[in-house]
């Protein structure tokens, strides 16, 4: 990189402008933190990929204070059951329905405080986006597309090509967070390899206008059909409350690309009539199984598609990243901040890297019972076999697909109990079990939730930074160690102690510590040690 190019300073420089780099602007832009994100392309489109923003990433965007912009912004009305309806064809027979599928019913659950959302993820990003330019330490650059990177002790450089003009230009960041996504370049610039499995098999995403219908369709109302027959399974289902519909059909590991017309017959067959559609959107992708063998190198961070990639099925993708961005945002902040100790910013990796082996398993065992791989024979006829296929068929949806769709303790069960910055307790965490969650206050958990009696959510009176949360009286003197140990460091402390007698007995503890990410990070009776080097350990100090 040439000294003669104009050289623009930054904190951190975040490349990519998806759901995930737009959520670590957000994370290090409310903390203040200067961050300019630089995204090649303008990220319009119609193509919805994810389809659900999920009850951990709504309670971040809650703590943001945009969860009612992203509910605004789904083009489904709020009274539109997230429901799961799986039958041979959609004008075919029914064969089970799971209700509210990823806990997305409008009702107040008392472990979260916020349900998941159906809504297309170029919506997500189009709210994401429109806060983080409110955002006076946040800069948005689009049509700029990085195409060099060197770092030394100090910082890293970024060679930047503005695309439209052609012309170059340099940034200097402190740190870098890479959020480009599966073809990460900086990946590659860096030389970090992704392992495990590529592409099992090829699928073909359509957008397609249908008139009627929305009008015609006999199943119950809900936002996925699995159609699941022998020449054109897949899944379709609503985009809006018009004629626009989404289809996802298989393909097969070695099928070439089937025309537009082949694949509205596709469509055609699996909806099981004839009816009028126009393709909106055309996408062909391929299912991987690929983690990074590392997530830093330097000052140099990668997060989201860059460096994990499974199967959409269970629709963890997009959030799995968004949780990236808050956990390294964060650290990173504290680090810049000044109150972050020198070995906070190696948790990131330690505490992400197992948490997405765990949930590339479980997409990869979601991956095994797709449409095509539920097809049974005899599902279709009207005699007696066909009618025991169809209900053992069912019976096995049942029993076995809510390993999809009702993952609460994948989507709330995120276990930082190993963490070298999280004070372990007495006793060992329960297993955290991929459907069940069963909320507990043990060290490295997501802090329970609760609604309490005037009507907020416990989460709401957390602070931005630690929370010391006091749930029954009689530790005064410990609360006054910990604040002033917090202030000497310079580290945001809030104290919470919300009348509520159920506290005690959910948190298992007198005092609990609370990261800014909302998981437990030490809990206890009294304080047992020195304030200060409980504060020094959780917040990543020699
Ligand atoms: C068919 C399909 C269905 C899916 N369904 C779901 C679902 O239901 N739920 C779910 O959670 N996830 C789902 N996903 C996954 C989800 O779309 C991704 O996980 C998510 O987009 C990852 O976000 P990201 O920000 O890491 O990367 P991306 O969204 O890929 O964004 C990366 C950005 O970086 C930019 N970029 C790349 N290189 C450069 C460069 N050199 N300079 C500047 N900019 C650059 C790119 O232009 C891009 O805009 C699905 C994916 C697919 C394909």
């Amino acid at each position: 990189m040439a000294d003669a190019l104009s050289t623009e300073k930054t904190q951190v420089l975040i490349v990519g402008g998806g759901p995930v780099g737009l959520s670590a602007a957000i994370e290090l832009g409310r903390r203040g933190i200067r961050t300019i994100v630089i995204e090649q392309n303008e990220r319009v489109g119609q193509q919805p990929r994810a389809k659900t923003t999920n009850v951990r990433s709504m309670e971040h965007m809650r703590r943001w204070g945009i969860a009612e912009r992203i509910r605004a912004a789904s083009p489904l009305p709020a009274d539109h059951p997230t429901d799961i309806v799986f039958a041979t064809r959609l004008f075919g027979h029914r064969l089970a329905l799971i209700a509210n599928a990823f806990y997305g019913a409008r009702v107040k659950d008392e472990r979260f405080s916020e349900p998941a959302q159906w809504i297309p993820q170029y919506s997500v990003e189009t709210v994401l986006r429109d806060f983080a330019l409110t955002l006076p330490s946040v800069s948005l650059r689009f049509g700029m597309r990085l195409d060099a990177v060197t770092q030394s002790a100090h910082g890293v450089d970024a060679g930047i090509v503005d695309v439209a003009a052609e012309k170059h230009h340099r940034i200097r960041a402190t740190y870098m967070i890479a959020a480009d996504g599966a073809r990460s370049t900086v990946r590659k610039l860096v030389g970090v390899h992704m392992e495990g499995a590529h592409a099992y098999a090829q699928n073909l995403n359509l957008v397609l206008r249908i008139p009627g219908l929305g009008r015609l369709n006999p199943q119950p109302c809900a936002i996925m059909y699995w159609l699941i027959n022998p020449d054109a399974p897949g899944v379709v289902g609503p985009m809006d409350r018009g004629d626009t519909w989404y289809a996802m059909m298989a393909l097969g590991k070695d099928a070439g690309a089937p025309t537009e017309s082949t694949a509205k017959e596709q469509v055609r067959r699996a909806l099981g009539i004839e009816i009028e559609m126009e393709v909106l959107t055309y996408h062909l992708w391929a299912a991987h199984s690929l983690i990074a063998d590392r997530y830093r190198k330097g000052r140099i961070f990668l997060a989201g598609d860059a460096c994990h990639l499974h199967p959409p099925f269970g629709g963890y993708g997009m959030n799995m990243g968004i949780a990236d961005a808050v956990d390294l945002g964060w650290k990173l902040a504290a680090t810049l901040n000044g109150w972050g100790g020198s070995r906070l910013l190696a948790s990131y990796q330690s505490e992400r890297r197992p948490i997405h082996q765990r949930v590339i398993n479980e997409a990869v065992e979601n991956y095994a019972a797709i449409p095509q791989k539920l097809v049974r024979t005899d599902l279709e006829g009207d005699d007696l076999a066909s009618v025991s296929a169809r209900k053992t068929l069912g019976a096995h949806i049942f029993d076995s697909k809510p390993r999809e769709f009702k993952t609460l303790g994948v989507v709330l069960g995120d276990d930082y109990s190993a963490s070298p910055i999280v004070i372990p307790g007495s006793d060992a965490p329960p297993p955290a079990h991929f459907m069940n969650y069963v909320p507990t206050a043990h060290p490295g958990r997501l802090a329970p939730h609760l609604w309490l009696a005037d009507g907020a959510s416990l989460y709401d009176r957390f602070g931005d930074g630690y929370t010391l949360l006091v749930t029954e009286r009689g530790a005064e003197h410990d609360v006054d160690g910990f604040v002033s140990a917090a202030r000497e460091r310079a580290l945001p402390l809030a104290v919470a102690a919300p009348e509520d007698d159920r506290l005690r007995d959910l948190y298992g503890a007198r005092l609990v510590l609370i990261r800014p990410d909302q998981h437990v990070a030490w809990r206890g009776e009294r304080l047992d040690r020195d304030p200060a080097s409980l504060l020094d350990r959780v917040r990543g100090a020699p």
